[in-house]
C-alpha cells in the first residue's frame, strides 16, 4: 500500500540495490502495449533475500563492533499484505529492505554509518483486511514488537534508530510514529519514524512530474507501486494480468486501488531513487542538528 510523502506529490516506497556479494544486476524491462516485455537501459541492482546485508548475516561479534563504532540502524518494518491480482503478496516488505539498502548506501557515501536491522513484516492491514493474504496484527501487539525490538537494539549499544516503514495503512503508519516518540521516551535513545524528520535539506530531489490524464486515486497496487515493484523485479508483476485491469477507486472488489495497466507509464526508477535518496538527506540532516 502506498503512502504519500509530504511535500512532493508522490508516492512512498521504494526501491533497490544490492549487497555486496549477493548483488544480482538485471536489466529492468518496459512491457509493450500486447504485453511482452523489452529490455530498457535502466538497471538495478536487487537481491530477493531479505536478509541480504542486514544484521541477520552479521556475527554477534561484528554487531557488537557495530553498536561500538556508533552507527546508526535502520529497522525496515512493513507488511505482508494483498497486492492486487497482478502482484504477490511481498511488495511493501522488499520495498522497505530495498529502501534501507539504498539510504545506508546513501549515508556511506555523506560519512554515515548505517546497519540494517532484522526487516519486520508484522504490521497492521485494516484497509486491505479482507482480502486473503493481508496479515494483521493487533495494535498493541504490533506496538509491543516495535518496543522490544528496539530494546534489544539499545541493550547492545545502538543509540540512533530510524524506522523505515513502506506501508500506508493510516493505523499502521500512526502506530509507526507513536512508538518512536514512546520508544525515545522510555528507552532514553534516539528512536525517529524517517516520515517525521521534515528537516530543511539541500538539494532536495526532484520526483517526476504527474502525467496528464493520469487515474486518481492512486493509492495501492495501482500504477505508481506495480511501476516501482516491476522496476526491481519485473518476475514480481503478472504483466498480462495488469494490463487487463480496469481503474479502480477502491479496494474492492479486486484488491488495488489505482490503475495498475498503465504502470509503464510511470517512472519508477526515478521515483525509488528520489525517495530514498530524500530520507538520506533527512537523517542525515537530523544527525548534524544542534
Ligand atoms: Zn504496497
Amino acid at each position: 500500500m502506498f503512502k504519500k510523502k509530504s511535500a512532493l506529490f508522490c508516492i512512498l516506497i521504494a526501491l533497490c540495490v544490492a549487497v555486496a556479494g549477493c548483488v544480482q544486476q538485471i536489466q529492468t524491462k518496459t512491457p509493450d502495449t500486447d504485453g511482452s516485455s523489452k529490455a530498457s537501459t535502466d538497471k538495478f541492482q536487487v537481491d530477493k533475500n531479505i536478509f541480504a546485508g542486514t544484521m541477520v548475516e552479521m556475527s554477534w561479534e561484528d554487531v557488537q563492533k557495530e553498536a561500538q563504532s556508533g552507527a546508526i540502524v535502520l529497522f525496515p518494518i512493513s507488511v505482508v499484505e494483498e497486492h492486487g491480482p497482478h502482484m504477490d503478496l511481498s511488495p511493501d516488505i522488499y520495498l522497505a529492505y530495498e529502501s534501507c539498502i539504498l539510504i545506508k548506501n546513501s549515508l556511506e557515501e555523506k560519512g554515515v554509518h548505517a546497519v540494517i536491522a532484522p526487516p519486520d513484516y508484522w504490521g497492521i492491514n485494516v484497509s486491505t483486511g479482507a482480502f486473503p493474504g493481508s496479515f494483521t496484527l493487533k495494535p498493541d501487539t504490533f506496538k509491543a514488537v516495535l518496543r522490544d525490538s528496539t530494546e534489544c537494539l539499545k541493550k547492545w549499544g545502538f543509540t540512533k534508530i530510524f524506522y523505515v516503514s513502506m506501508h500506508g495503512d493510516p493505523i499502521h503508519r500512526n502506530l509507526v510514529t507513536t512508538s518512536a516518540k514512546e520508544n525515545t521516551e522510555a528507552l532514553g535513545i534516539d528512536v525517529v519514524d524517517v516520515d517525521t524528520i521534515h528537516l530543511p535539506i539541500q538539494n532536495r530531489p526532484t520526483f517526476p512530474t504527474a502525467r496528464d490524464g493520469k487515474f486518481s486515486p492512486e493509492r495501492h497496487a495501482g500504477a505508481d507501486e506495480t511501476s516501482l515493484i516491476f522496476a526491481m523485479f519485473p518476475d514480481k508483476v503478472d504483466v498480462a494480468y495488469a494490463k487487463k485491469l480496469k481503474p479502480q477507486s477502491g479496494f474492492s472488489p479486486l484488491g488495488y486501488m489505482g490503475d495498475p495497466a498503465n504502470f509503464d507509464l510511470e517512472d519508477g526508477t526515478t521515483v525509488m531513487k528520489a525517495i530514498t535518496e530524500t530520507y538520506a538527506l533527512e537523517i542525515e540532516a537530523y544527525l548534524k542538528k544542534p
